[in-house]
């Protein structure tokens, strides 16, 4: 059967047939429904109360197909069923950071959820130059609490390979298993190369060895490490801020994968923005230094916060005899194995971090999905020389990611890839 998108009045008679929905609403009140979806995959619509527009809800539905190419490119619906889950997860891990679901129906594969009224979505923020002062301590608790409590460090061992069970997203992770860790270092029809882009750029990533062994390193670990539940896809479209709160949205890529994606997308997304800024931040004259530190601020302050805050859950957890992590280490008085397998484990997840961070900048200066912080710069030799210091950076972390001993290292690296004149790749 052909999918037809819901008209206003179906969807309007629709959310007042449910109860919850109904009473947000307003009982049987006019309904105002705009279509919003800028996203790639779905239908997204604002609901809301024609008198009183503060009473207002998203509805979000799975077409069956990728929105972003049509139905040339099918999907299955069942998607929606993993975003329902893994909001009211996270929700549950995070409420203050996860908007909350009113509503989900598994039969119109849709979700009725809070309306995040006076937020915006982070990558506009970013490319306007606006600070926001809690960001980085909202999003290192996002991390530190969902990527902890899904782990064998928490739950026992039948409920999380129950919960990997469960998780099982075979076809969304194929998206990123051949968009992310694939076609971008093939001459894949799919890529898109921007017109100055130079061929040498682009050669490299195809043939030069140890970059493309990292890259197939972070591909076994993306397929095979089901460390916990992630988001899949964490970037700064998937992340609605004001000043005060931040929210994450989208996590229809939801999977059991290494707690690195996560973290490594969100940082991946900050770096592009630093590296984009040389071009929006000279816009009207203006110095771009400013507001490019405090973006590898937010690198620094996301990843430190993130650690302290996942090895304080993890000492909690284990001092109240509530988590799993003692079948790790054992009996271990002093506590000293623990801690030594907690750096460790930090250690590790740091590496995996800056390859995955890697990854995820290269799938968006060559692969088909971009990101406006890159596409908005209309000077193409301007973004051109962006793109291959992105690219030049992005190999760095890939290929040094075990050497790169902290992440003030990682910063320094960014700062002197930005002051490099030279751009032949
Ligand atoms: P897709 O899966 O198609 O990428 P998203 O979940 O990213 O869809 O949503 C697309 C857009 O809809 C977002 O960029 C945002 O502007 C808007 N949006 C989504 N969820 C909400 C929400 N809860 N509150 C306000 N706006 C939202
Ligand atoms: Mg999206």
């Amino acid at each position: 059967m052909e999918f037809e998108a819901l008209t206003s009045s179906e969807l309007a008679a629709y959310l007042h047939r449910i109860p919850a929905v109904n009473a947000l609403l307003g009982d049987d009140s006019e309904l105002e429904v705009v279509e919003v979806g800028d996203g790639n995959l779905n239908y997204v619509y604002f609901v809301s109360n024609v008198q009183v527009p503060q009473q207002s809800v998203v509805v979000k539905q799975a077409p069956p197909f990728l929105r972003l190419v049509g139905e040339a490119w099918p999907l299955t619906r069942q998607r929606m069923e993993h975003e329902v889950a893994a909001l009211r997860r996270f929700g549950a891990l995070c409420p203050q950071h996860v908007p909350q679901v009113y509503h989900a129906d598994s039969e119109l594969f849709l979700v009725v959820m809070q309306r995040l009224a006076s937020h915006r979505i982070l990558r506009r923020g970013l490319i306007d130059g606006i600070v926001y002062p809690k960001l980085a301590g909202h999003m290192a608790t996002y991390l530190a609490r969902t990527l902890f409590y899904g782990s064998d460090l928490f739950l026992d061992a039948e409920a999380k390979k129950e919960a990997a069970r469960a998780g099982i997203n075979s076809e969304l992770c194929k998206i990123t298993e051949e968009l992310v860790f694939t076609f971008p270092f093939e001459g894949h029809p799919s890529n898109v190369y921007s017109e100055a882009l130079p061929k040498a750029a682009i050669e490299r990533l195809r043939h030069h060895v140890p970059l493309r062994v990292a890259v197939a390193q972070m591909k076994w670990a993306f397929m095979n490490h089901a460390e916990t539940l992630l988001h899949g896809d964490l970037h700064t479209g998937s992340i609605m801020v004001n000043q005060d709160e931040s929210y994450v949205i989208d996590p229809e890529f939801a999977f059991y994968g290494p707690m690195g994606f996560d973290v490594g997308a969100l940082l991946a997304n900050f770096l592009l923005a630093f590296f984009s800024r040389e071009w929006h931040g000279r816009v009207d004259g203006a110095d771009p230094r400013p507001y490019q530190s405090w973006l590898l601020k937010q690198v620094v302050e996301v990843w430190n916060g993130f650690a302290a805050q996942f090895l304080g859950l993890w000492r909690e957890h284990e001092n109240t005899g509530g988590a799993n992590s003692w079948h790790f280490i054992g009996d271990d008085p002093s506590h000293e194995c623990a801690e030594a397998f907690r750096a460790a484990f930090i250690r590790r997840l740091f590496a995996d971090t800056l390859g995955f961070t890697g990854c995820k900048m290269i799938r968006r200066i060559v692969g088909m999905a971009k990101v406006a912080d890159i596409t908005s710069i209309p000077d193409a030799a301007a973004r051109a020389a962006i793109e291959v210091r992105c690219l030049q950076f992005a190999e760095t972390l890939l290929v040094q990611r075990e050497a790169l001993m902290g992440i003030e290292e990682v910063v320094e690296l960014a700062t002197a890839t930005q002051l490099s004149r030279e751009v032949d790749a």
